[in-house]
């Protein structure tokens, strides 16, 4: 007895992509879908109305948890869990064994099913296929999942297969404990890694009448290439006319990616865990609303965004309550998020239907890369098991090569990710700005140094042993005075490092924890001092020195997106006004050079790091790059960087206007760098000027 109706709207050209439609016992549902987890017969923080005006149309809850607590009694009680929990519209329910698979000490298995305690109560309970589908029939869910055997997608062969095997007795049962109910039930494909199992577990599980087909066991320990393979790869092995479910994905470029090699149906905690960790989707990255920058900005999470939190609420307010720590936050920044997936998943029917997929697929996919992140411990929460070294946002990781970083959990981002933290310090500041020569050239005036994201204070670190050197090699006299200013706005790494110091040499001195007691510290020559301005550096640099030397090190644009701003850059280039700074950061992204030149610094390559063949070096003029007495500066960006630039998907930073995006290639296509570079006609000297003079005016 067919039961879902299932039927193909339109399929993308040269791409996987599809839009379809389903009915249900509760209403049709217009796919790609994206499922919001209510784990407890809720969706954290949220009710039936705000979901429905986040754009929800299907839910997914969680049979184990529901089978623990409130138990199948009260959901025979009440009818279901729609009327339980008011919700008239569709809901999936999963089988509980991914929940049952991850407690590894609290179960015992066999063929017969997988014996397990009650983590509320001691009970003891069997989840097997019958009784399984026995909960999931009380609970009345539209759709209900077969039980099946989930292992890590990095397990060896035989456990693979072995879990396969089980699998598909395990599909056979559950179909028989169906038995004549109206409720659909998809069937799982598994089979790891190894692409011959996957190949036979479809044919085993797809040759039954389940009413669609779920590709489980991914999304737990791959790669994201790998399981964007396997994806292909499973999905080709999938009838074509049954909706298909990648289970537990994802973020929206993971999403996006898997709508391209033809999955139907995906559900994740994503949206909903981020919101309770500060963090918003947006159409220009993730926001973190715990950081300050946001306490004053009175303009919507996304100005690009309709969401009932964009039409109603300011950052500056998000921010207040998520620093509180009120419920009222989470419940509106998940309702954003929500929002952010649900338009998502219209844009991608839409372009579907309109046969422009792949045009919408290659414009998002960029832009979602920046959004999204590899956020891993998102996708799995309670996956890492070894006992870490945390201290608020942040933990130690150890490189195989043994040298330690500081990583920050919520983003995922790790300081200094591409090499030893002490070495990119020494090449890409310290040995690149020709500090130490700077300093030997003598005179009386402080050589000031900005250190840009003190972090676990490598770099100033790196700094204060320059000049220790100097000293020792030249004693006092020819050398010029150092003031090293730190900007920072959380002291947590600095905290975790000196805690765990022995994973941290640089910090093997009196200065780091000096700073921490009185945010300054001074060597005994009084040639050296270390500042620390706790905040956001946007608001503490006008308290600063105006700089020399400028070590830019803050996290990346998708974590700490407003630094890497062409306004950040033009407030940073206005505060120089005039004088001789270099400024060094170690990223090379187009975007970021753009906004340098757009703000009126000059640009040119740095040195390479790690795999990175080059870094990027910027200028209020080109002789603040010239020490006497060293080899030549590095070479500005020349007229072919800017023939690239002409040709990059990047060139805009997101949210121009059209009008916008010409005043801003004028602005780049007219700086005097590129002007230097060829003959100067009249003409173009005069455009030259008139924008140095638009520019000061600004
Ligand atoms: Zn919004």
């Amino acid at each position: 007895m067919p039961r879902l109706h299932f039927a193909i709207a339109a399929e993308a050209s040269a791409s996987g992509a599809r839009a379809a439609t389903f009915e249900t016992r509760h209403g049709q549902v217009l796919t790609p879908v994206f499922m919001p987890v209510g784990t407890q017969a809720t969706v954290k923080c949220q009710t039936v109305d705000t979901l429905r005006d986040s754009g929800s149309t299907v839910l997914l809850a969680n049979t184990y948890h529901l089978m623990l607590r409130p138990g199948a009694g009260v959901f025979q009680q009440f009818g279901g869990i729609h009327r339980f929990m008011n919700w008239d519209q569709p809901v999936l329910t999963d089988s509980g064994g991914y929940q049952i698979f991850s407690l590894p000490h609290a179960r015992t298995m066999d063929e017969k099913g997988a014996l397990f305690q009650s983590y509320i109560d001691g009970r003891w309970f069997l989840l097997s296929p019958e009784t399984s589908i026995g909960m999931q029939k009380a609970i009345g869910s539209d759709i209900m999942m077969a039980l099946d055997q989930c292992i890590p997608s990095t397990a060896d062969r035989s456990l693979a297969e072995a879990a396969m095997e089980l699998t598909h007795r395990w599909a056979v049962r559950s179909l028989v404990a169906r038995g004549d109910s109206p409720q659909a039930l998809f069937g799982i494909v598994q089979g790891a890694a190894f692409a011959d199992l996957r190949a036979r577990s479809a044919a085993a599980i797809t040759s039954l009448p389940f009413d669609g087909f779920a590709v489980g066991g991914l999304a737990v320990g791959e790669t994201k290439e790998q399981r964007e393979d396997l994806t292909a790869a499973a999905t080709a092995l999938l009838p074509r006319d049954r909706p298909r479910y990648l289970m537990g994905v994802g973020t929206p470029v993971d999403i996006l990616e898997a709508v391209h090699r033809g999955v139907d149906m995906f559900d994740c905690i994503i949206p909903t865990s981020l919101a309770q960790r500060g963090t918003a989707y947006t159409s220009q990255g993730r926001l973190h609303m715990r950081r300050g920058f946001y306490r004053l900005q009175d303009q919507p999470l996304d100005p690009a965004c309709g969401c009932p939190t964009c039409r109603s609420y300011t950052r500056a307010y998000v921010h207040h309550l998520i620093k509180a720590e009120e419920t009222l936050g989470w419940h509106l920044l998940g309702q954003h998020n929500l929002y952010f997936y649900h338009r998502m998943m219209r844009e991608i029917r839409d372009s579907v239907l309109a046969g422009s997929f792949l045009a919408y697929y290659g414009e998002k996919r960029e832009a979602w890369a920046r959004v999204d992140g590899d956020d891993a411990e998102a996708r799995h929460p309670k996956s890492r098991q070894t006992r870490r070294m945390l201290l608020g946002d942040y933990e130690v990781l150890t490189a195989p090569q043994g040298y330690s970083s500081i990583r920050q959990c919520s983003s995922g981002e790790v300081m200094h990710a591409v090499s030893n933290p002490v070495e990119e310090a020494r090449l890409l500041y310290i040995e690149q700005s020709r500090l130490d020569a700077r300093m030997r050239a003598g005179g009386a005036e402080t050589l000031v140094v900005w250190d840009v994201g003190l972090g676990a204070a490598t770099n100033a670190m790196a700094a204060v042993r320059c000049m220790e050197q100097a000293l020792a090699a030249h004693g006092s006299g020819p050398l010029r005075p150092l003031h090293i200013v730190s900007f920072e706005r959380d002291l947590d790494p600095l905290r975790l490092a000196i805690r765990h110091a022995a994973r941290f040499p640089h910090l093997h001195h009196a200065a780091p924890s000096a700073m921490l007691r009185h945010a300054h510290w001074e060597h005994a020559s009084g040639l050296l001092r270390w500042t620390l301005l706790e905040g956001d550096f946007m608001e503490r640099m006008a308290l600063a020195p105006r700089p020399d030397l400028i070590f830019y090190d803050p996290f990346s644009f998708k974590t700490d997106g407003p630094l890497w701003l062409p306004e950040t850059f033009a407030r940073i280039f206005r505060v120089l006004s005039g004088g001789q700074t270099a400024f060094y950061t170690y990223s090379t992204s187009t975007a970021v050079r753009a906004a340098l030149l757009w703000a009126g610094f000059h640009v040119a390559r740095g040195v390479p790091i790690g795999p990175k063949t080059e870094t990027t070096v910027a200028c209020t003029q080109p002789a603040s790059l010239q020490v006497a007495g060293c080899p030549a500066a590095p070479s500005l960006l020349d007229r072919q960087w800017l023939e690239r630039w002409e040709r990059s998907g990047a060139k805009f930073p997101a949210g121009l206007s059209p009008d916008e995006q010409d005043a801003f290639a004028s602005r780049i296509r007219a700086h005097p760098q590129f002007s230097l570079s060829r003959a100067v006609e009249p003409q173009q000297s005069r455009s030259t000027k008139h924008w140095l003079l638009a520019f000061v005016a600004t």
